[in-house]
């Protein structure tokens, strides 16, 4: 099935305990596009960039297959930007700064070819600019959702507006309580899930993440690993490797749910692996296969 990606294309300025980047390729549909490239193709980009952007950006996306048609240039315009600044403990992030730029007037306009893509991403954007999408599509086989703290707190009416379009919605544990308003996850998910989303992914960092639905919960592990060098991009590598997967095998039963939640975990862990996008650039089938089996390891015991 055809990927249809929408969010931030982004310049970050990025500090971690391990070194810093200032004005490296970023936003969340770099991250989800890359992901999702190793599992469905065409991938298709809806977004909105200045004249700043690098070259090379455009160059690593194509390089993945990326299909470009959907991206706006607003060539005396300047790139979405955002900064942030990681703690000792990489769970804890702070936005240093974010500056909407091109993304404060943009308008996302869905090429004719993009219309009937099956599987929908809504990366993390204005809420409302992700209902602008789904108004101009018809209806797809599965949308997947991101949104952060940033737009639960700023934009959070349009958010609950978007929440009712949708059928998975990814978030992180933080994020979920702040959006439901309850401190244990079991109930923040159904909470969620009574706003629109039947199916609710929480992230729960380097602890791996839950999948909820009203059927069942999946507590997928983390990958344990020594060296991560910047989480920047890794939600959004998830979520890349969750909708690839199901863009690949147009199946939503919960057994495949679930493979789509390792194959996210994998993209993610990956990710980390390397500054910016850099961990997303060249991994082989190979790679991700063992890696995805190692997940099925980590947590296989016998009962007796
Ligand atoms: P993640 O680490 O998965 O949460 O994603 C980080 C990416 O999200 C960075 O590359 C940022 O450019 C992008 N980002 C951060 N804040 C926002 C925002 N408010 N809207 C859109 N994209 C954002």
């Amino acid at each position: 099935m055809s990927v249809l990606v929408v969010g931030s294309l982004a310049l970050d300025t990025i500090t971690t305990p391990f070194g810093s980047v200032d004005n490296a390729l970023g936003g969340s549909t770099t991250y989800i596009a890359a992901a999702a490239s190793y599992f469905s193709a065409p991938v298709r980009v809806v977004g909105v960039v200045g004249g700043d952007f690098p070259k090379k950006g455009l160059e690593f996306l194509e390089s993945r297959g990326v299909d470009l048609q959907g991206l706006e240039v607003i060539e005396e315009g300047k790139t979405f930007r955002w900064s942030g600044r990681y703690h000792y403990d990489l769970n804890v992030r702070d936005t240093l700064f974010t500056e909407l730029n091109v993304f404060e007037h943009f308008e996302p306009k869905i090429p004719e070819k993009y219309r009937r893509s099956k599987c929908v991403c809504l990366g993390n954007i204005d809420p409302a600019l992700q209902r602008m999408v789904l108004d101009q599509i018809e209806r797809p086989r599965v949308v997947v959702c991101d949104t952060m703290n940033y737009w639960i707190e700023r934009k959070n009416e349009e958010l609950r507006k978007t929440l009712k379009l949708i059928d998975v919605l990814i978030v992180n544990d933080s994020e979920a309580r702040l959006l439901s308003g309850e401190p244990n996850l079991i109930k923040a998910a159904k909470a969620i899930r009574a706003m629109g989303p039947k199916i609710v992914i929480i992230k729960k960092g380097e602890h791996g993440a839950l999948l909820l639905t009203e059927q069942m919960i999946f507590s997928a592990p983390a990958y344990p690993m020594e060296n991560i060098f910047d989480p920047t991009g890794a939600g959004d590598a998830f979520a890349g490797g969750f909708v690839g997967w199901l863009g690949r095998t147009d199946d939503l039963t919960e057994e495949n749910l679930k493979r789509a939640v390792i194959y996210g975990s994998t993209l993610a862990s990956f990710c980390v692996e390397k500054f910016g996008v850099e961990g997303l650039t060249d991994l082989t089938y190979l790679q991700i296969q063992d890696r995805f089996r190692e997940f099925r390891d980590l947590s296989r015991f016998d009962e007796d």
